[in-house]
């Protein structure tokens, strides 16, 4: 394996503070210098993405005084792709009285991750989970309220508590509007500078210090340069690298890979997350998959039939020929497995020839008994419009049939790395949200993601950030600067040659390929040989990206093809260093599973021994450095994962 990549030195995170983990966070924020309000005037700060984690920082550090330039691709902030989130979001607030604790939901996070996250920020998060709960609430986000009118609560995978608050299954629409009302509000005051319809294609980097971006505009092609005092970058997921995913079509590496090319270390980039409860792939045709939310599974039952390609419709086939599998294999948490184990568990049971629907490649969930217990009514209130998205896309009414369900990439917890103040291995660079390495080990718990986006927006990062501006004034940097003029030039060329190659296939067609190698050897199930032939293709495939895309139109236009191209070519280098992550990483944990490293019965199995640590990668152009982050446990003791 030398061949593919060299080792560093270990990288260590500085800022973690030590002592009783319950004292870190504010230890932390006491230890951090302040930046007096009148000085705060004087800072800038660009925060690229107005997702929940973009949106809540840029409102925050508004609010706070500095002033703030917000970016995004989308016409309107609030079309981020946290708008699409379903389920809910988690704290540990223990309105239900049924054994949560901060301490329970550090644990779960940590046990759910695989043993693969940091315990002084998962416990931090878990610290400042109940106050996002009261910061939304009182933003008027409109929660499901009980019949007593308190919050309502309900369950998600790996955990056996009830501390998931929802807005019926547009969780994450209701949070962005609160996040975008706050967003709105600063942009009024003029303490936020809005730039929608911008793509940043460069980060600009001077003196080893992040001090801005260059920005297309999307509607005039103009290549804009924005200075600040600190970047953030809040620009999401990359699971689109897998070209079918139930992310939004728009969500790409490009933010984060531009920094990880100026010097940023990208950790653990082949953590995916594969949610086991997506609407099948339908047809060669399509581009995008659907999720049905994780919440479905408080009360659909999955299943498939005992017999090996038994074609029967569903409602034929007798309860003893029927095999609820999660509930066999464990009965504990049952249908509420976490999201690793229930998609490879799906994935196994289809594989035997027990799948259902086209091509054996779905098994059910189903709601007949929930529907029989709780009565149509209170089925349709909890869950209507996830019945009716999926009734919409495949003419079946779950109500009378059960949905048919398969895995598909959802999440990334792969990123930039980022030390405890969320700051990269380049000054001034912050990361928050599904952009950093994020706080969920090898495999993220549901509802987890929107806690941590608006735990790093509202809370983390106005006050670590402090920290760094506490160092200003800092030196003006002209457009002129040889470092902006550097940056500028590489944008303009690299659109130059993308639109002059003038080649015979369209950037989607190269996606699609590129995609489908990656759910082939790098999704569900990876092995040796497997992760070695898809870097050898995607080499090959990159090269002839380079020398037959075809990119119609100019620059000076909106140009979707342009877009789309720019982002390709930075998932073809972001794709081979998930590869080498997975080669290298020859243990399973969470979400990576190395089918040479399982248990007797199909399980994830760990080598700590080897292996316990973050995997934070270093750009150079040819063979990437590794640093690895040792991750030591205090507070949770390592062991073999079990729900059974
Ligand atoms: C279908 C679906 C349902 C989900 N449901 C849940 C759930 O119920 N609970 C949960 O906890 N999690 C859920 N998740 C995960 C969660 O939605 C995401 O992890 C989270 O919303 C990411 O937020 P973010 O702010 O980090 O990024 P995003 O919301 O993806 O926002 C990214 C922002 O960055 C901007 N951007 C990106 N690149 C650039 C660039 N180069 N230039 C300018 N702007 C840029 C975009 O315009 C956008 O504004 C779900 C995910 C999916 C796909």
């Amino acid at each position: 394996m030398s061949e593919l990549f060299t080792e560093g030195a270990p990288i260590q995170d500085t800022k973690a503070p030590d002592g009783p983990i319950n004292e870190r966070w504010d230890k932390r924020r006491f230890g951090g210098k302040l930046v007096n309000p009148a000085n705060r005037r004087k800072l800038s700060v660009i925060v690229v993405g107005t997702g929940l984690a973009g949106g809540s920082a840029a409102a925050t550090l508004g609010e706070l005084g500095y002033q703030v330039k917000s970016f995004c691709y989308q016409d309107s902030p609030r079309r981020a792709h946290s708008i699409a989130a379903q389920g809910g979001i988690n704290a540990a607030k223990n309105y239900r009285n049924d054994g949560d604790s901060i301490q329970r939901l550090f644990y779960d996070t940590v046990k759910g991750g695989d043993y693969r996250s940091r315990e002084s920020n998962v416990y931090r998060l878990a610290q400042v989970s109940v106050e996002i709960i009261d910061q939304c609430v009182a933003q008027g986000v409109p929660f499901a309220r009980d019949y007593g009118g308190l919050l309502d609560t309900r369950s998600f995978g790996g955990v056996q508590v009830s501390r998931t608050f929802y807005a019926r299954g547009q969780t994450g629409q209701q949070l962005l509007l609160g996040a975008y009302q706050a967003l709105e509000r600063q942009i009024a005051a003029g303490t936020v500078k809005m730039f929608t319809r911008h793509e940043m294609l460069e980060l600009i980097v001077v003196d080893g210090v992040a001090r801005g971006i260059i920005a297309r505009d999307m509607i005039t092609g103009e290549i804009e340069t924005h200075i600040a005092d600190a970047v953030v970058l809040a620009s999401g997921g990359y699971g689109n690298v897998f070209f079918l995913s139930t992310n939004a079509k728009g969500c790409n590496v490009t933010a984060t890979w531009r920094a990880h090319r100026k010097g940023a270390l990208f950790a653990n980039p082949c953590y995916t997350q594969i949610h086991p409860t997506c609407i099948p792939q339908s047809g060669e045709h399509q581009s995008k998959l659907t999720l049905m939310s994780e919440s479905l599974r408080n009360d659909g039952r999955v299943w498939v039939p005992v017999k090996k390609g038994d074609t029967r419709k569903p409602g034929d086939i007798p309860e003893d020929e029927r095999d609820y599998y999660l509930e066999r294999i464990y009965p504990s948490f049952g249908n509420l497995v976490p999201r690793d184990i229930a998609s490879r568990a799906a994935k196994n049971v289809c594989d035997e020839g027990r799948g259902v629907g086209p091509g054996g490649l779905g098994v059910y969930l189903d709601f007949a008994d929930a529907i029989a217990r709780l009565g149509r009514d209170a089925v349709a209130a909890k869950y209507g419009n996830l019945f009716e998205m999926y009734e919409r896309i495949t003419g079946e009414d779950p109500f009378e049939v059960p949905m048919r369900i398969y895995p598909a990439v959802h999440y990334t917890m792969g990123g930039l790395w980022v030390d405890y103040d969320l700051q990269s291995t380049i000054p001034g660079l912050f990361v928050i949200g599904e952009a950093n390495f994020s706080d969920h080990g090898a495999n993220r718990l549901g509802a987890s993601a929107l806690m941590q986006g608006l735990a790093d927006g509202y809370f983390v990062l106005p006050n670590t950030i402090s920290d760094y501006l506490a160092k200003g004034p800092f030196e003006k940097i002209g457009d002129d600067h040889e470092a902006v003029v550097e940056a500028r030039e590489a944008v303009k060329g690299r659109i130059e040659k993308l639109l002059s190659i003038d080649g015979d296939r369209t950037p989607d067609s190269f996606h699609r390929e590129l995609g489908a190698l990656m759910w082939e050897y790098c999704g569900m199930e990876r092995t040796d040989a497997g992760l070695r032939k898809a870097i050898d293709r995607i080499r090959e495939l990159r090269e002839e990206f380079w020398a037959r895309v075809k990119v119609p139109g100019e620059n000076e236009e909106l140009n979707q093809n342009l877009e789309k191209a720019g982002r390709i070519a930075d998932f073809f280098e972001l794709a081979e260093l998930m590869c080498i992550d997975a080669l290298h990483r020859e243990e399973s944990c969470g979400g990576h599973f190395r089918a040479e490293s399982q248990t007797p019965d199909g399980e994830a199995l760990r080598d700590d021994e080897r292996f316990a640590y973050v995997a934070a990668w270093e750009y150079t152009g040819h063979a990437p450095v590794l640093h690895k982050e040792n991750l030591e446990y205090e507070y949770v003791k390592m062991t073999q994962r079990s729900y059974k």
